[in-house]
């Protein structure tokens, strides 16, 4: 099992520490070179997807991550990753690999509101905590969408396929159980 995070930006180095301990091997994708190997997986972290976008353009490595997740391999994507995800972003004109047919709204929660914690029902995982930082939610899914979870009447989960989108960083928290469940959706790929 070998799952690749996306290392050109942002909050790489927590999923990698998360994955290790349940004992997948990672691999930091920097470069072209590094997304054209075998990956069982693909993490598209958190952190500022403007900057994230523009990097895999420069890098030529954008073409090769949308093929792989078309082609199927499953990707777990955190905040930036879900806006990197997104069909449409209702308060952007761009749009990144739009491969998840849903829309979304950047840094949502506005400036106050910037970072807060939540607990919520995750659909399958039972209760788990949730981290946000200037973190988007989605605003509407189409078909084949599967919502999983919502705070304050707002989607923050959702999965399409073997795309699996967050508005929260599991990453930055105890819980291992989103991990856990990404892990399973590798294996189950296989
Ligand atoms: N605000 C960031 C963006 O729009 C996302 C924040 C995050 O990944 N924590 O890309």
């Amino acid at each position: 099992m070998k799952i690749g995070v996306l290392a050109v930006q942002g909050a790489f180095i927590e999923h990698i520490t998360v994955l290790r301990d349940l004992g997948a091997e990672c691999v930091e994708l920097r470069q072209k070179k590094d997304v054209l190997q075998d990956l069982d997986g693909l993490v598209l972290p958190g952190g500022e997807s403007t900057v994230q976008g523009k990097l895999l353009r420069d890098l030529d490595m954008f073409s090769p991550l949308k093929d792989m997740i078309e082609n199927g391999t499953p990707v777990l994507a955190t905040c930036a990753g879900l806006i990197l995800l997104a069909a449409k972003i209702s308060n952007d004109a761009k749009i990144y690999f739009a491969t998840m047919p849903m829309t979304v709204r950047r840094n949502a929660y506005g400036r106050q509101l910037g970072s807060f914690h939540a607990e919520a029902e995750l659909s399958g995982m039972g209760k788990i905590p949730m981290t946000f930082i200037r973190a988007p939610y989605i605003e509407s899914v189409e078909d084949g969408v599967d919502v999983l979870a919502q705070v304050d009447g707002k989607i923050v989960a959702a999965r399409y396929k073997n795309q699996l989108a967050l508005s929260f960083h599991p990453e930055l928290d105890e819980s291992r159980k989103i991990h856990k469940y990404f892990i399973k959706m590798c294996n189950d790929n296989k």
